[in-house]
């Protein structure tokens, strides 16, 4: 794949970037190992957080400066740019922070003795990465391994090498040693050739369920952890007694923001038929009022999409629901302009025999169904083979609560959008893969938990 930078704002070719040699790949490798037998790792981890610390800074003086080489590249916002760099300082911080009290030993009450489980790095991860949050997914990956010891070879997505680079750099300004963190703008074979190598121990992928399967069998083959952050198919529940307001509010925001291209946007509308009229006269009315266009536009409310190929899937996503008997209630095209623009769609009366029933849009597309009663609700929730996040909207915070613990997801959120913060776990179930990132659970995905007992 080459790796490029073209605006998808308009198409236009910025830079192409070469892509690295198997011999800069074995270059990669063995400095990274080198850093991982040395007292970088194996020493005390104070010494490395102070580089989150300032990677943390540089990132917060440099806001500006990134959210524009995201927005320029992916097409993001550049409010929604400069937020995505803000939360990247934020979980460098937190790490920095909290990292030491994560990884002290924990006691265990044994007959056999003194017993303890130490918190170790294994060795050198291979990280694949996608282009929608195109620095905060190298962060979530980046910061935990950094404080646990393990360098990190990082493959990002073949749109987005000007984020790629600029995150390097800053690493290394902040401080960070040769092979802590290495770019490499590399091919399929040469991730798998990397994952089979025995000087790595992990690999972390978040992206398409195709490449999850792809890249977790690699990992399997060679009895190598991974973890997967796949796609998803989140539902939006809004529930008879809701606050509709601010649910419709707050709902455009879910399916909207990063023009639609998030893993946990709100895609599946599930509303109460008590409010569903009410809801969906609002909610078209608000995706009526989207102002499409130049993410550098503080006034623009949707961007395009991230490249051509992801306007086309969609395209022929919409075409086939509506094909196979969905009923188009707003929108339903590509936008009459240069650049990857596509409209904001409202979708209803999608049978579960249309293929679109059980697949993710990666877009600004939003699927309506109605439901009787909160059971069917969960029961609706819960057909589909993704399980990432979720959310449930109502007065009612024991009824949701209720609703929460039933639907099958790695995230809930009540009364809000699925949202991220440093200090929350997240992840997925099902097709939406497996492990966590973030919080103190991210943390201890790649570390050995050795356990040490003194007989007494
Ligand atoms: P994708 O095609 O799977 O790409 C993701 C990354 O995987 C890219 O770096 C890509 O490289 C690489 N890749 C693809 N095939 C590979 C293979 N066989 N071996 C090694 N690497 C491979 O994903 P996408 O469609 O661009 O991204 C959108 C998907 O990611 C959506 O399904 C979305 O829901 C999911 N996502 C999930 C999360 C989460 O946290 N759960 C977050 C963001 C996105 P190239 O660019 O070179 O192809």
């Amino acid at each position: 794949m080459a790796y490029q930078t073209v605006n998808p704002a308009n198409n236009q070719l910025i830079k192409a970037y070469p892509s690295h040699t198997d011999a800069d790949v074995e270059a990669a490798l063995k400095t990274a190992d080198t850093l991982y037998h040395s007292e970088w790792a194996k020493g005390d981890i104070s010494q490395r957080l102070p580089v989150l610390h300032k990677l943390a800074d540089l990132i917060d003086s440099r806001t500006e400066e990134l959210a524009k080489i995201a927005s320029q590249e992916m097409g993001k916002l550049i409010e929604q740019s400069r937020s995505e760099v803000k939360l990247c300082a934020q979980i460098a911080r937190y790490y920095a922070d909290n990292a030491k009290q994560f990884l002290a030993p924990v006691t265990y009450k044994t007959e056999l003795g003194d017993a303890w489980v130490e918190h170790h790095p294994i060795g050198v991860v291979m990280a694949v990465e996608p282009w929608n949050f195109p620095f905060y997914q190298l962060m979530r990956v980046l910061a935990p391994n950094f404080a646990a010891g393990n360098p990190v070879i990082a493959k990002h997505a073949s749109i987005v090498p000007h984020c790629a680079e600029a995150f390097e750099h800053l690493v290394r300004e902040a401080g960070a040693p040769d092979g802590a963190w290495t770019n490499l703008f590399i091919s399929s074979d040469q991730v798998a050739n990397i994952i089979a190598d025995p000087r790595v121990q992990g690999a972390a992928l978040t992206g398409s369920e195709k490449a999850g399967s792809v890249v977790a069998a690699q990992a399997a083959k060679h009895i190598k952890k991974s973890t997967l952050e796949l796609g998803g198919n989140d539902v939006f529940m809004v529930l008879d007694d809701a606050d509709l307001e601010n649910a419709v509010e707050i709902g455009v925001k879910a399916r909207l923001a990063n023009a639609g291209q998030v893993c946990t946007a709100a895609k599946r509308f599930i509303l109460h038929e008590k409010i569903a009229d009410q809801f969906l006269a609002k909610f078209t009315e608000a995706f009526s009022k989207v102002k499409v266009g130049d993410p550098f536009d503080e006034s623009t409310t949707l961007g395009p999409l991230s490249s051509k190929d992801a306007l086309e899937t969609l395209t022929k996503q919409v075409n086939e629901a509506v094909k196979n008997g969905a009923k188009l209630h707003f929108g339903g095209k590509p936008v009459q302009r240069e650049g990857n623009f596509f409209e904001p769609t409202i979708l209803t009366q999608i049978s579960r025999d249309n293929p679109a029933y059980f697949e993710e849009f990666f877009g600004p597309v939003a699927q309506v169904y109605v439901v009787k009663s909160d059971d069917e609700a969960v029961s609706l929730a819960n057909d589909s083979h993704y399980g990432l996040g979720g959310a449930v909207f109502s007065r009612d915070i024991e009824r949701a609560k209720k609703m929460a613990s039933q639907i099958e997801t790695g995230m809930v959120y009540i009364n809000w959008l699925t949202d991220t913060a440093a200090e929350l776990p997240f992840g997925g179930v099902k097709r939406s893969g497996y492990g966590r990132e973030l919080s103190d659970l991210g943390i201890k995905e790649f570390v050995n938990q050795k356990l040490v007992v003194v007989r007494q």
